[in-house]
């Protein structure tokens, strides 16, 4: 469960203070998909680090099954988010001069898989993907969207059970996009992971169970489906 307790966000020092983030307040069963809506500039991807420990709230709490990130230590919670977390973000860290193999394997090794099932895990994402073909081309020589495919295999590849998605399909092509959003999907109803994407794809965001519209830095609405 993911519990974000009157969140406030700032920017800036005092006289140009500016707040990205107003008093946010929900919470987020696991197993649910949850999207993030509003427009460009109202604090979605703010919301996202703040939610996700990679950045502090200025006030408030984001506690994650039980675990305050205000009361941890930062190397507690890089461990945490190794471990239990995953992020699919606009601008995909890959790395240019190993393999997509080499790429996916990464995430392995940081969430201590053990070492004879990282070739069937990473094969297993690859061909999630549509890349198994590419397994031993450098990524420097993937194609822009194989390049997003490629983050997506990474950032699933160790079954995490909670995945932050930040305008996942932004720079797919539509099909491209479906398919990773069926994926993510799957992963949802096959492992029960949670999944909270940033999504300006209202057809998207209705399918999920959850919309935390944002506007300004503060909620305008939260739709809920079914018996949430
Ligand atoms: P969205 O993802 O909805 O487009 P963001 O969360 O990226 O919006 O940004 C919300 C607001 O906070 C924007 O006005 C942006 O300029 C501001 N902002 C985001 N990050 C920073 C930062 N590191 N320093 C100062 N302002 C920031
Ligand atoms: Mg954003």
């Amino acid at each position: 469960m993911i519990e974000v307790q009157s969140v406030s966000k700032s920017y800036g020092k005092k006289s140009n203070q500016f707040h990205a983030l107003k008093n946010i307040s929900f919470t987020i069963p696991d197993g649910s998909i949850v999207a993030i809506v509003g427009k460009s500039g109202s604090g979605k991807s703010t919301l996202m680090h703040v939610m996700s420990g990679l950045e502090p709230a200025s006030e408030g709490t984001v506690t994650i099954n039980g675990k305050v990130f205000e009361n941890m230590k930062a190397k507690d919670i890089d461990v945490f988010r190794a471990t239990e977390m995953s992020f699919i973000f606009q601008s995909f860290f890959i790395e240019p001069n190993q393999t997509s193999f080499q790429n996916v394997m990464l995430p392995l090794e940081i969430a201590m898989i053990p070492r004879n099932k990282r070739a069937e895990y990473v094969n297993a994402a690859l061909e999630a993907v549509e890349l198994s073909d590419k397994s031993d081309v450098k990524a420097a020589n993937l194609s822009g969207g194989q390049k997003q495919r490629l983050a997506i295999a990474r950032a699933i590849v160790h079954k995490p059970k909670l995945i932050f998605a930040d305008e996942p399909t932004g720079n797919l092509d539509s099909a491209t996009g479906e398919h990773i959003i069926e994926l993510l999907f799957n992963l949802n109803k096959t492992l029960g992971s949670t999944l909270v994407i940033v999504t300006h794809d209202r057809e998207l965001a209705a399918r999920c169970q959850v919309q935390i519209k944002l506007k300004d830095g503060a909620i305008d609405e939260i739709v809920k489906k079914g018996n949430l």
